[in-house]
């Protein structure tokens, strides 16, 4: 009998536990103990009815990723099968999560009970595939198609009290100390029930798809703009679609056939490599498990404006106390507000219960003096971009701040060691760094400073789990590395623009590439005075090394700051967020182009507007992967799909790179390097991977 899998008795009840830890991934063996225990309460005579059950934090959590795609052993083809034909009925008896393959295993079973903390959910379309183990043709016999496509395409997560009103689960226990007391009873009770109800066996539910024969295209049509490029999402509509039209085994067979179609296609290959890029990314080389995080119970935010307000609802989000400091009761009065409006937004789209409001408002606490925030455990400072304002910050919370604490700062470019020299306690002081809007944005950038304690580091990475963000780290350099590496494409669209190309242009072919939006309408959305101020800043600092940029420049200078004046890249109708092209601009263009006596194109392919800005900041990726600011170039990647809405079924920017090959970006940067000067002279890492036909994620 496999060791992964054990049976024991309960008075009448067989309880079959999985023990494969961390979260009873089904890999090989599992399967096969399954099928063993099955067979052994099925032959005893003693044995009425069986639980199974999970052993330590989860349920079954799913398919195990490393597996997938490869040859499925006899008992991993046929062990669903024979839980669904077991003589004795087996009751599922969920905690932590049952996703994938373990929603799938529990829907085989006869009876499904869960924790009311459990979560349930059907997520392999966010790596790319479907789920195929029959849970597209299981799941729509359960809870009818409608419903069953809704989870399937979204791949959410249901919480067990909605996961029982939609008839996934046949009841619920309080926690999991309760949860075997109430599997078993509920086996009991159900023990002598004939026939068994089996969910393959019942279509009762597909007859809604009859009087509704419109719902998957309309399902398709709903899914258009967010899926686009994408094949799982539309795979998994159709085998919803085959559930409705087939019967049950030739169902099963049409899902393994559109499986097989995605499994190892490039968007599940990208997607399953930005999976494991994201578990890599928390692990830092010189920090082993052996350094222990510091303890966060409170927090404190310093600043109340764009980003002080989105970290301190980040706190609250995640139940974690938060004080709030301002310069005076009106900047205040002013985030305390717009953190509300945000959350009673959340009510009115229905992401957010109304009485979460009071209580997350209720986590976070209004400060105006120092020493009322002293007792923090973490303090992240989000107050203006000036250095001497940073210091003078960094001076005050050194005063005031209990020993170990950590001081954190969420500039975007200035230098984390020089804020941290206003301080007695540089090991304290590292860069979090939070994308805007700081309560929506998944990435975390963690920017360890030459005197950051490697525990300081550590208790960050975790920190990022728990306030749901993406947490990755990098060394101290103007811009640190997701911004640094993103400015050549900022840089690059601009030229772009001098040189003919029409602001919608290059946003519809990153547009159809993947991203949400195009990088000018981005530009329109953050605010061209904020460009404009960077770009100032950085002329002062760096005269020798700034690139005049004067299109934007003039449009700032014309009052066009974006969305908030109706009017940058793009014009704007009130209250409407379509960006329209202006004319306005177009003769902008021009005018710099005469001044600057440039030959105007308009010509410009696809390919090299997408290469153009790709390449750049490629080649600057690969610098700072040679300066040793970035531990590796999948942390590039997990940087830009989470910071920059790089399109995730691309894998990233590097992983993207890689698919073109180094060879062939260098010799187009070659070439570019004649035509347009030195910003294209190929980084030396690039130059040595194309010497050697490696790519940035080879070994
Ligand atoms: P903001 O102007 O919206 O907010 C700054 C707030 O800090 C203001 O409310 C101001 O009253 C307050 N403040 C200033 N000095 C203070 C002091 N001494 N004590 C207490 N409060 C003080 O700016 P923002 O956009 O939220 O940016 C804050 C920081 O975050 C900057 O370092 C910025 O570079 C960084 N950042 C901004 C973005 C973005 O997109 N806006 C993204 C990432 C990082």
């Amino acid at each position: 009998m496999s060791e992964l899998v054990n049976f024991e008795k309960r008075g009448a009840i067989g309880v079959i536990t999985v023990d494969n830890p961390p979260v009873n991934a089904l890999s090989p063996g599992v399967p096969e103990g399954l099928v063993d225990c099955v067979a052994q309460g099925n032959t005893d005579p003693e044995v009425k009815a069986m639980v199974l059950r999970g052993a330590g934090r989860s349920f079954i959590a799913g398919a195990d990723i490393k597996f997938l795609g490869q040859k499925k052993t006899e008992a991993g083809l046929t062990y669903r099968t024979i839980i669904d034909d077991s003589e004795k009925p087996i009751v599922a008896a969920i905690h932590g999560y049952a996703l994938g393959g373990g929603l799938e295993t529990a829907m085989a079973c006869q009876y499904r009970v869960a924790t009311k903390d459990a979560k349930v959910g059907l997520p392999e379309v966010l790596i790319g595939i479907l789920p195929g183990g029959a849970g597209t043709q299981r799941l729509p016999r359960l809870i009818g198609p409608k419903a069953a496509m809704e989870m399937i395409v979204t791949g959410r997560h249901v919480p067990a009290p909605e996961a029982k009103g939609l008839g996934i689960l046949d009841d619920l226990a309080a926690d999991i100390d309760d949860l075997l007391d109430t599997a078993i009873a509920y086996a009991e009770r159900i023990a002598d029930v004939r026939p068994l109800p089996r969910i393959r066996d019942d279509d009762s539910k597909l007859a809604e798809a009859k009087e509704d024969p419109g719902m998957f295209d309309a399902m398709r049509k709903k899914i258009a703009r967010r899926a686009r490029n994408q094949n799982a999402p539309y795979h998994c509509i159709k085998c919803v679609e085959a559930a409705v039209e087939l019967p049950f085994d030739e169902g099963v067979e049409r899902e393994r056939e559109l499986f097989e179609e995605l499994v190892n296609d490039d968007e599940a290959k990208s997607l399953r490599f930005a999976f494991f890029a994201e578990r890599q990314a928390n692990k830092i080389p010189d920090i082993d498990k052996s350094v222990k995080g510091r303890n966060i119970d409170t927090a404190a935010v310093v600043g109340a404006g764009t980003m002080g307000g989105g970290i301190a609802m980040c706190f609250a989000d995640a139940g974690i106390p938060v004080k709030l400091l301002e310069m005076n009761q009106e900047a205040l009065d002013k985030g305390l507000a717009k953190i509300r409006a945000n959350y009673e937004t959340s009510v009115k789209r229905g992401s957010l219960a109304a009485d979460a409001v009071d209580t997350r408002m209720g986590l976070i606490t209004p400060a105006l003096e120092y020493d009322q925030i002293g007792d923090a455990d973490i303090v992240i400072e989000a107050v203006f971009e000036e250095m001497p304002v940073k210091k003078d910050v960094f001076g005050k919370l050194d005063a005031v701040m209990k020993d170990g604490a950590i001081l954190a700062s969420n500039t975007s470019t200035l230098d984390i060691d020089e804020i941290a020299s206003a301080t007695k306690r540089p090991a304290d002081v590292l860069g979090t760094h939070f994308f805007s809007p700081a309560n929506v944005m998944k990435l975390l950038e963690i920017v360890r400073g030459s005197g950051t304690a490697k525990d300081v580091v550590a208790t960050c990475t975790a920190l990022s789990r728990r306030i749901a963000k993406v947490g990755a780290v990098c060394g101290n350099c103007d811009g640190f590395l997701a911004n640094r590496s993103r400015a050549p494409f900022q840089t690059e669209m601009n030229i772009l623009v001098e040189e003919g190309a029409k602001p919608q242009q290059i946003d519809k072919v990153m547009y159809d590439f993947g991203y949400p939006m195009g990088p000018f309408a981005v530009g329109d959305l953050a605010g061209l005075d904020i460009g404009h101020a960077v770009r100032q800043r950085r002329k002062k600092e760096s005269p020798n090394e700034h690139r005049d940029l004067p299109i934007p420049d003039r449009l700032f200078e014309m009052g066009r700051y974006g969305q908030k004046t109706g009017a940058g890249w793009f014009k704007y109708e009130k209250g409407d967020r379509t960006p329209y092209p202006d004319p306005v601009v177009d003769e902008v263009i021009a005018e710099v182009g005469r001044e600057l006596g440039l030959q105007q194109r308009d010509d410009f392919t696809e390919e090299e507007i997408l290469h153009r800005l790709l390449f750049a900041s490629v080649n600057e990726a690969a610098k700072i992967l040679e300066e040793g600011i970035a531990y590796r170039a999948s942390d590039v990647d997990v940087m830009w799909l989470n910071g920059f809405g790089f399109p995730r079924y691309r894998g990233g920017l590097m992983f993207w790179a890689d698919g073109i090959g180094v060879k062939n970006i260098h010799a187009q940067m070659v070439e570019w390097q004649e035509r347009y000067g030195d910003r294209w002279k190929p980084a030396k890492m690039i130059e040595e991977l194309a010497a050697s036909g490696k790519g940035f994620l080879d070994d």
